[in-house]
């Protein structure tokens, strides 16, 4: 989240949604409310951008607003879908709050739980961590109030999620300044599991976690990287042994995921601004998984409200880019950071599983209201793919 600030001018454009006909009315903000964002992008320069975008879909759902003080606060940022294996309906959004904490949700967009545990900035969900003889499922995500890692066991019959870190798992800020993009790692080479915490100053971490004597986990250093800016989205892909880091202003690296994997990484070809549909910052990443080793890789380009979609694999060859329109009912989506992908079926709604993105602006009746997390049918993303194919 760059802390760019709007230009007066801009606010003059605002009038976007009077182009959308359907549903959700027109809305404007005022200066005063753009500028509370931490991170606001040029909100008219970005909306022109979007209309070069053709490829749209338009969510099915969106979750319940997250707590902040103000309507106008830059609050919401980042989730993880946590798939229910028993009862794939009962599935999980897990959103992060940085004005206070975790928000759970279920598919139809219910709040089942909010967790004030500080300003929680990005979260990721691994399945089947070894707990000595136990596997079980973890939420972690960076906590900016202390600087530190926090870690979760969920309690797959109830969603509910309790703590299960060995104390206060504090970052380094010598190293990390201001701990921000955070992913998972589950290593089949050699077995262990891994996490990666980036921060603003682009230095990003990879820890091993360990289980301490009375069934906690702490973390264990393993291997640092250096990046030249920003860095915050992050994904992992554990079939290929590979990690993605987003560098805001400059692209997605791709790098091994092993700790011995060293500093070398490749710049995916068009995954910044060589690419006309991309528009920095790029933000949150993803990955839709088709069996091992099909699927896409997904990045938020925040600078133009749409997102890109690359082939997962080896060559990451960039398929196209598509925006979250309004529907009848639910807004659109505008200055996304966090994104999250599964290709798992999640019932009726979602047969070919799910992609969730943070909106930056969510309104209703024209209206803003506090930030909160849109749900598309993959579907629907799967119908564009296809046609960028032919
Ligand atoms: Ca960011
Ligand atoms: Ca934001
Ligand atoms: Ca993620
Ligand atoms: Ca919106
Ligand atoms: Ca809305």
């Amino acid at each position: 989240m760059s802390t760019r600030r709007i230009l007066p001018f801009a606010l003059a454009c605002l009038a976007w949604a009077s182009c959308q006909t359907d549903a959700p009315k027109p809305a404007t903000l005022t200066e005063e409310q753009l500028e509370a964002r931490e991170d606001s992008l040029e909100y008219a320069e970005a909306r022109t951008k979007q209309a070069k975008i053709t490829a749209f879909v338009v969510p099915d759902a969106e979750t319940g607003a997250v707590h902040s003080p103000h309507a106008d606060d830059d609050a919401a940022d980042d989730m993880a879908i946590w798939v229910n294996a028993a009862d794939a309906e009962k599935s999980l959004i897990i959103g992060t709050n940085k004005k206070g904490g975790v928000v759970v949700f279920d598919l139809q967009g219910a709040e089942k739980a909010f967790y004030p545990t500080g300003r929680i900035n990005n979260i990721d969900v691994m399945y089947g961590f070894l707990l000595g003889k136990q596997q079980v499922d973890l939420v972690g995500c960076t906590n900016r109030s202390d600087q530190s890692i926090d870690l979760f066991q969920l309690n797959p019959t109830d969603g509910t999620l309790s703590n299960i870190a060995a104390g206060t798992l504090k970052i380094d800020t010598n190293s990390v300044k201001d701990v921000y993009g955070f992913c998972f790692y589950q290593s089949k080479r050699v077995k262990k599991s891994y996490l990666f915490v980036s921060g603003k100053n682009g230095t990003v971490q990879q820890f091993e976690l360990v289980m301490t004597p009375d069934n906690k986990i702490d973390l264990k250093l393993a291997r640092q990287i250096a990046f030249d800016s920003q860095t915050e989205g992050m994904v992992a892909d554990e079939d290929f042994g590979v990690l993605y880091v987003g560098e805001e202003d400059k692209g997605i690296w791709k790098m091994l995921a092993e700790p011995d994997g060293g500093n070398r990484r490749t710049l995916l070809n068009t995954s910044g601004e060589d690419n006309p549909n991309i528009a920095y910052d790029v933000e949150g990443l993803a990955l839709y998984k088709i069996n091992g080793s099909g699927g896409y890789l997904l990045a938020s380009s925040q600078g133009n409200f749409s997102y890109a979609v690359f082939e997962r694999g080896v060559e990451n060859r960039y398929l196209g880019s598509f925006k979250i329109t309004d529907s009848e009912t639910v807004d659109g989506v505008e200055e996304t950071d966090g994104i999250d992908a599964v290709s798992a079926p999640l019932g009726k709604n979602y047969p070919k599983g799910l992609f969730a993105a943070q909106d930056g602006f969510n309104f209703k009746n024209g209206q803003l209201q506090r930030q909160n997390f849109k749900l598309v049918n993959w579907e629907k993303i799967e119908r564009l793919i296809e046609g960028w194919e032919q």
